[in-house]
């Protein structure tokens, strides 16, 4: 069996580059020990927020009275919240797997190893390749003292296998899958604490955003510990080095992940294996540069974080800019949409130096999809000025830019 392109790894890096290959006429092989899709679909990106999307149905249901609405809960099984996230993923998984398969690729599910730079083999089989694309993705990192065990220490793996929901939860660490996690938890009622090393939650992002998550997770009753750490485990006691013990029903370790590198130097590695960026749309983007020779500026890749409201942002945080720089904000509330919506908490900023964008920081409802409209205009090079020609539509969290253009 010989091909031009032998691809380990069916995640969004390796299905991506294994479609566009197999679409310019290459004759293209791919490896899937597990399932297609990945972390991103099986265990990542897409479980997790079907969950976050029962959840906030979960709790808007019971805040509902201002429309009249008073719901009592009768019974709560979160087994079926848990098989219609499984469900979502099948439903997804399947046709994603067409999709591959109608672009020629063909795929072998089988731990694949390397024997050389053109040979790999998978299920006794020798298979002969003009070239090898990595794309074996990241694992949840493990830290001294908070093994992992799947009864008390849980990864983001573990977590996602849950059938009933626990009373309360301890989650170590803050970037997207802890902040998510805690959302998830708190919207279905447990109680949340979330330890975080460093001296504000999301350390990645810029410190407003930090800032008014810690006061969105105060007014939830999210509890947070920062510029700490868990000292001792001792049962289901957890001590942190500040002294404040904390007695949860399990711990979720989300302190990052660690790529998956090839043992062999002659491949090339896409995707979370490359130990960059771990976000899947890197991933994506990895390999159409890969397969198409599209450039992509790795300062320029979005940041999101779901729930309500989303966290997004991209390009220079104001802890990063100098004299040169601005920031400007204005208030979600400042838009009528977000009263329509009880959407009300969050801003949105950005930074500007001469008359550019250069970064954008969006706490709001539909944060996700607004933060592509500043990506355009940063990726392009879009005055401020040329930007405030655009017709907004009204009402829209899209006009915040308009209102924010106003003040720059
Ligand atoms: C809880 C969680 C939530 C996340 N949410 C988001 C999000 O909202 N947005 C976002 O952009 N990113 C998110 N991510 C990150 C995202 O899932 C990853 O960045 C993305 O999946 C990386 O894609 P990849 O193709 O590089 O690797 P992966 O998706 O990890 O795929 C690698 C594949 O390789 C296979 N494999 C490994 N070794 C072998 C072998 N020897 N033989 C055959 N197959 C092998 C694995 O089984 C796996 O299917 C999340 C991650 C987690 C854990």
């Amino acid at each position: 069996m010989e091909y031009d392109y032998g691809i380990i790894g069916g995640g969004p890096a390796g299905y991506t580059a294994g479609m566009l290959l197999a679409q310019k006429g290459y004759s293209v092989v791919l490896f899937e020990k597990e399932f297609l899709g990945g972390t991103c679909l099986n265990k990542g990106c897409i479980p997790t927020k079907a969950l976050l999307h029962s959840s906030e149905i979960y709790k808007n249901a019971l805040n509902s009275q201002d429309i009249g609405l008073d719901i009592e809960i009768k019974q709560f099984d979160f087994k079926k919240t848990a098989e219609k996230k499984d469900k979502t993923v099948e439903r997804i998984r399947k046709s994603l797997e067409l999709a591959v398969k109608n672009s020629g690729v063909n795929i072998v599910y089988a731990n694949a190893e390397i024997e050389d730079k053109n040979s790999i083999t998978a299920n006794g089989e020798e298979y002969k390749v003009s070239q090898i694309i990595y794309a074996c993705g990241s694992k949840p990192r493990e830290i001294k003292g908070l093994e992992f065990d799947g009864k008390f220490v849980l990864s983001s793996d573990d977590v996602l296998k849950l059938e009933t929901l626990p009373k309360s939860v301890l989650i170590i660490g803050s970037g997207a899958i802890g902040i998510e996690w805690a959302r998830i938890f708190s919207n279905f009622g447990v109680e949340v604490s979330v330890v975080e090393l460093a001296e504000h939650l999301i350390p990645l992002a810029d410190i407003d955003i930090s800032k008014r998550i810690e006061r969105i997770f105060r007014q939830n009753k999210i509890k947070f510990y920062l510029s700490d750490s868990v000292e001792i485990i001792s049962g289901k006691k957890v001590l942190l080095k500040s002294g404040v013990e904390i007695n949860p029903d399990f711990i979720l370790s989300a302190v990052g992940r660690v790529p998956i590198k090839p043992n062999f130097n002659d491949v090339t590695v896409i995707g979370d294996s490359e130990g960059k960026i771990q976000l899947a749309h890197y991933a994506i983007h990895n390999a159409k540069q890969f397969a198409l020779g599209i450039e992509c500026d790795a300062k320029l890749i979005p940041s999101v974080i779901y729930g309500e409201p989303e966290i997004a942002w991209v390009g220079l945080r104001e802890q990063d800019c100098g004299d040169d720089c601005k920031g400007v904000s204005i208030p979600i509330a400042a838009l009528g949409k977000s009263w329509c919506d009880d959407a009300t908490d969050g801003f949105i900023k950005i930074i500007t130096k001469n008359d550019q964008i250069v970064g954008a920081h969006v706490v709001s409802k539909e944060a996700s999809a607004l933060i592509h409209e500043f990506l355009i205009a940063i990726q392009n090079g879009l005055s401020v000025s040329e930007l405030k020609k655009v017709c907004f539509a009204h009402p829209t969290y899209s006009e915040g830019i308009f209102e924010i253009l106003l003040r720059t």
